[in-house]
């Protein structure tokens, strides 16, 4: 997309636990591709899971990225605070017919071979009670690949990219590839940069923007530090909480690890000065097109 908006990039936690090496990534990408664009980085907590939020785990993720330095614009967006925004969207869907109630239960999907295959989307199910699935049978063009701004021409796993996925869940709960699209929509955001982890969701993702005639951001996914092949630092398998009182070499190890090392020079200076030296010399080539690296 060649679009003359003004850049806006974001960071967009859930506040599932501290964050991590493989977190401070997705930040320090994110930041260093608006900043040095002039842009604006907005940092979003996606609360909207709350059973498996952490307590103290938001204002905690806030309080390290102040520490290394990284300063967002603007105030920061709870989901939890956007419901209604998110009524409004599930009920557009519902009046255009893009959206069905499912019955369906992950023990039915697993035995059907792990994917949706639309076996509620004519039964007309009553929609308080179940899942609300979108309906992308609506859509003209269905979306299997898309272009990836570090990743290259991105092709994915066609039935699972244009499976009718949930938009909210049964225990009422709204679903991330709801929520994420519709507030990257209400921040204005002109480019996603964040974890190849998230590729695979990024084919629903654009379907929603086409079902609501929303032109999609451009998508950078940088590669996920992994600590062996597929086993990513995440949140789930306890990755430790990066150091808030020193910071420096974390920082630098975390440029590196984007192929930015820093000079000498700058390892004994602090986040600030480090960022302004990163922000400079950027170079969006020079990070690993892979979509994992073990450190
Ligand atoms: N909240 C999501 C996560 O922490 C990321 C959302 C996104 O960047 O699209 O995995």
């Amino acid at each position: 997309m060649s679009n003359k908006k003004p850049y806006r990039g974001r960071f967009a936690p859930s506040p599932s636990g501290a964050l991590h090496f493989g977190s401070l990534i997705a930040a320090l990408g994110s930041y260093l591709q608006a900043k040095s664009q002039q842009g604006s980085w907005q940092v979003r907590i996606d609360d909207i899971d709350p059973p498996r939020e952490v307590h103290g785990a938001a204002q905690d993720i806030l309080q390290t990225l102040q520490a290394y330095g990284l300063n967002w614009d603007g105030d920061v967006i709870y989901q939890s605070t956007r419901s209604r925004s998110y009524e409004q969207l599930l009920a557009k869907l519902s009046d255009l017919n893009l959206s069905y109630a499912c019955a369906c239960t992950r023990k039915i999907i697993k035995l059907q071979g792990g994917l949706y295959r639309g076996t509620c989307r004519n039964k007309h199910l009553a929609q308080h009670k179940h899942a609300l699935r979108i309906n992308l049978h609506n859509l003209a063009q269905p979306v299997t690949h898309f272009h990836d701004r570090l990743q290259g021409d991105v092709y994915l796993n066609a039935l699972e990219a244009t499976e009718d996925f949930i938009i909210k869940r049964k225990d009422g709960f709204y679903a991330y590839n709801l929520a994420v699209v519709i507030d990257d929509i209400y921040q204005g955001i002109t480019e996603v940069v964040r974890g190849s982890d998230l590729l695979s969701t990024t084919g629903k993702q654009i379907s929603l923007y086409k079902l609501l005639n929303v032109q999609e951001p451009d998508y950078i996914h940088l590669p996920v530090a992994v600590t062996a092949p597929g086993l990513k630092l995440s949140k789930q398998n306890h990755a430790l909480a990066i150091d808030k009182e020193n910071p420096v070499p974390t920082l630098l190890k975390a440029l590196d690890f984007l192929g930015q090392p820093a000079p000498l020079a700058m390892h004994t200076q602090d986040c600030s000065k480090i960022l302004d030296w990163a922000v400079k010399n950027w170079s969006l080539s020079s990070i690993p097109k892979k979509s994992e690296i073990k450190i």
